[in-house]
C-alpha cells in the first residue's frame, strides 16, 4: 500500500513547484518531424512534473497590450504559408480553461493582463511544441501575447508575476527562437550554420551559465553577431519571461542545442 501510494505521489507530484522552459521552435515541420530535436521533447515531459495547465508566451501572437486566451476550446491556427499540406491537416485539440485564465489574470496584479474569448487560439508556436511535448493534447493549454511596444523591463516584470503559478501546477513555456534570421535562413535543416550563429548561441550559453540574465536580456543587439542573431525581438522575447519567472535557487538546464537551417537556434532551456 505504502509503495503503491509512494508511486502515485510520483506520478502525479501536483503539488511541486513546476519548472519553467524556454523552447526553441523553429520550422513549423518540426510539429510532424522525427529528429533529435522532436525526440528531446518527447522525453522532457517525462522529466518534469505534469501540469495542471500550460501557459505559453509564443513569439506569434503579437499585440497592443497583454492578452490571454480565455476560452474553453483554442482553435489550432495554421499561422504560416508554403509548407506541405499535411502540416495544415495538424490539430492540437487540448482545452483551455477560462477558470484557471481568469485565475492568472488575478494573480498578476500589475500589468494588466486582458481576457481574449475569441480572437486568438493556439498559434504554431505553441502547437509545434505541444504536439511533440504532451502529444495526448489532453492538459489545459492557454496563450500569453507580447506587448511588442513595451521595453524588457515590462516583459521581465510579467515573467516575474507569473512565477506565482508556478506553485499552483502550472507549466509557463516561452516558445521563440534565440537567434532567429529568416532572411539569412538556409533551407536545409542540417545547412551549416552562420559564424555568427555559432557565436551568439556560445555567448547566450556562457552568460546563462554565468547568471549574468541581464546581459541576455539587455544587451543581445550590442555586437555585430547579435545583431543578426535577433533581427526583431519577437522569437527572443519569450526568454524575458522565462527568466523573469526563474529565480536564483532554480537549477538551470540545456535540454536542446542545435543550429538549425544555419540561422535557427534551437537552443532549449529548463530552470527548475
Ligand atoms: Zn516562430
Amino acid at each position: 500500500m505504502l509503495k503503491d501510494g509512494l508511486n502515485k505521489l510520483m506520478s502525479h507530484p501536483n503539488s511541486e513547484r513546476m519548472p519553467v522552459l524556454f523552447i526553441g521552435h523553429g520550422s513549423p515541420m518540426n510539429a510532424i518531424a522525427n529528429n533529435s530535436y522532436t525526440r528531446m521533447l518527447n522525453q522532457l515531459a517525462g522529466k518534469i512534473p505534469r501540469p495542471k495547465a500550460i501557459l505559453v508566451i509564443s513569439a506569434h501572437w503579437m499585440t497592443e497590450g497583454s492578452w490571454i486566451t480565455e476560452m474553453e476550446s483554442p482553435k489550432t491556427i495554421h499561422d504560416f504559408y508554403g509548407f506541405p499540406e499535411p502540416l495544415y491537416q495538424v490539430q492540437y485539440p487540448a482545452p483551455g480553461s477560462p477558470e484557471i485564465a481568469k485565475m492568472i489574470r488575478e494573480t498578476v496584479v500589475n500589468p494588466k493582463i486582458h481576457p481574449d474569448t475569441e480572437a486568438w487560439g493556439l498559434d504554431h508556436g505553441t502547437w509545434s511544441v505541444l504536439k511533440n511535448l504532451y502529444p495526448k493534447s489532453d492538459i489545459p493549454v492557454m496563450q500569453l501575447s507580447l506587448y511588442m511596444a513595451k521595453p524588457a523591463e515590462y516583459h521581465i516584470q510579467l515573467g516575474n508575476e507569473l512565477s506565482k503559478l508556478r506553485d499552483k501546477g502550472i507549466l509557463i513555456l516561452g516558445s521563440g527562437n534565440l537567434i532567429h534570421n529568416l532572411r539569412r535562413i538556409r533551407w536545409e535543416e542540417d545547412a551549416k550554420p552562420y559564424d555568427w550563429a555559432i557565436e551568439f548561441d556560445s555567448w547566450i550559453k556562457e552568460r546563462l551559465i554565468a547568471r549574468d540574465f541581464s546581459a541576455v536580456l539587455n544587451d543581445f543587439q550590442k555586437t555585430e553577431a547579435g545583431k543578426l542573431s535577433v533581427p526583431t525581438l519577437d522569437h527572443y522575447l519569450p526568454l524575458h519571461y522565462i527568466l523573469g519567472a526563474s529565480n536564483s535557487s532554480d537549477e538551470l538546464k540545456f535540454e536542446h542545442e542545435e543550429l538549425q537551417n544555419g540561422s535557427i537556434s534551437m537552443m532549449s532551456l529548463r530552470l527548475g
